[in-house]
């Protein structure tokens, strides 16, 4: 699935990189500091479907991904997600 990501504005990375249980994966100053300032803007992180690597839907703002696993995560809802995700899906999300 593709989802709308923020990044950190220092380095370009991820904000979850810059999470302290993620330090050990990365040799990046920036995100082992800990101390993340996010673009507002969020960047489309498209993903691609096999076979025929075919565009995957992208997640609803404020959808809960993985739940019950170490890799949950709940996608962004900010104002500025939100407005990307209904620009590149053409629809409103309902309520
Ligand atoms: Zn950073
Ligand atoms: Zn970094
Ligand atoms: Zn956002």
């Amino acid at each position: 699935m593709s989802v709308l990501v923020h990044l950190c504005r220092g380095c370009g990375h991820h904000g979850d990189w810059h999470l302290p249980r993620n330090a050990g994966y990365t040799g990046c100053q920036c995100c082992r500091a800990g101390a993340v300032e996010l673009d507002p803007m969020p960047v489309l992180q498209e993903t691609f479907a096999m076979p025929g690597w075919s565009p995957e839907p992208l997640w609803a703002p404020g959808t809960a991904r993985n739940p019950g696993t170490m890799h949950a995560s709940t996608t962004c809802s900010c104002d500025a997600c939100t407005a990307a995700f209904e620009a590149l899906t053409g629809r409103a999300e309902a309520g």
